[in-house]
């Protein structure tokens, strides 16, 4: 694909406005209309959606939502040298794409909806993504303000977010994601896609809602699996016994094997440990 509209070629916006990348900011621009477009198609109907992006940079991807028919997209950008490449997108696609600058980790994305279901697509910068995700994925109200994720990551933290029991890739983000979600890694895409390129290859996931997860309290299921998982080697009597002394007798009163390890026990497992240890 050589072009998908009538806006100057990537390289070219990122020459005319200086957009030399900026480690600090996790900026490894992505450049393949191919992959842009097929990110933008993964994250599912878009023409009635309000499409959140984070880190829109010199615009690959934001062009490819809008190209992709995206009702409207709200970008949040937090280095202020993209914003006029920004601002020509936004004029070749009128009233669809409102640029907010900042830092993507202090805005309300919960607000920004306009009564239409909230799709989050991003490349995400490396340093702030997995809290990104896990500010989404925690939000106290469930079913969420977002109909769907789409996101980048750098591919270890897609398996870690996929991650099912016994894999080795399994851990906290594995079983909050696979609590609250229903997320897939989609393909991968290989450093050289990227300018510059990074050191490894990264993941596209996404992720969708599970309407009714098992009922648990978040406070609950964070903190058991912080302890298990802090100590990931230790049996489980080990490692949960700073949260309650009779730690052996609640994991044993779940049907669990005290001498079980962590990335042993699945989602209902942590579930029912998470109630069991909130009990006086
Ligand atoms: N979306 C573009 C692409 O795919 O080519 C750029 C992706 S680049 C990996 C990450 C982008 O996130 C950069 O434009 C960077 O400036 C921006 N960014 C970094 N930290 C941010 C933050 N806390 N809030 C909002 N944007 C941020």
């Amino acid at each position: 694909m050589s072009q998908i509209d009538d806006l100057p070629p990537l390289r070219d916006v990122i020459r005319t406005h200086g957009l030399d990348a900026k480690k600090s900011l996790g900026q490894n621009f992505l450049l393949d209309l191919n992959l842009t477009s097929r990110i933008a198609r993964a994250a599912g109907d878009l023409a009635n959606a309000t499409v959140v992006e984070v880190g829109p940079g010199p615009g690959g991807l934001t062009r490819a939502l809008l190209a992709n028919g995206a009702r409207k997209v709200i970008a949040i950008e937090k280095d202020s040298r993209c914003l006029p490449a920004l601002a020509e997108i936004s004029a070749r696609y009128p009233g669809r794409l409102d640029v907010i600058e900042g830092d993507a980790l202090k805005v309300d994305v919960a607000a920004l909806g306009e009564g239409h279901p909230v799709r989050i697509v991003a490349n995400l910068p490396y340093n702030v993504g997995t809290q990104l995700l896990l500010n989404w994925i925690t939000t106290p109200v469930w079913p969420p303000f977002w109909a769907s994720l789409t996101l980048m990551f750098q591919k270890e933290v897609g398996q870690r977010i996929t991650a099912t029991v016994d894999d080795d890739h399994y851990g906290r983000l594995g079983v909050l994601a696979g609590w609250r979600t229903r997320a897939r890694i989609l393909f991968d895409i290989g450093p050289q896609a990227f300018t510059p390129p990074p050191k490894v290859t990264s993941a596209v996931v996404h992720l969708e809602p599970n309407p009714e997860p098992l009922p648990c309290a978040l406070a609950d299921l964070e903190r058991v699996t912080a302890a298990a998982f802090g100590q990931r080697r230790k049996m489980l009597r080990a490692s949960l016994k700073g949260l309650k002394p009779d730690a052996e007798q609640r994991i044993a009163d779940c049907g669990i094997a005290p001498t079980a390890r962590a990335e042993e026990i699945d989602i209902p497992g942590f579930v029912r440990l998470a109630a069991r240890f909130a009990e006086s």
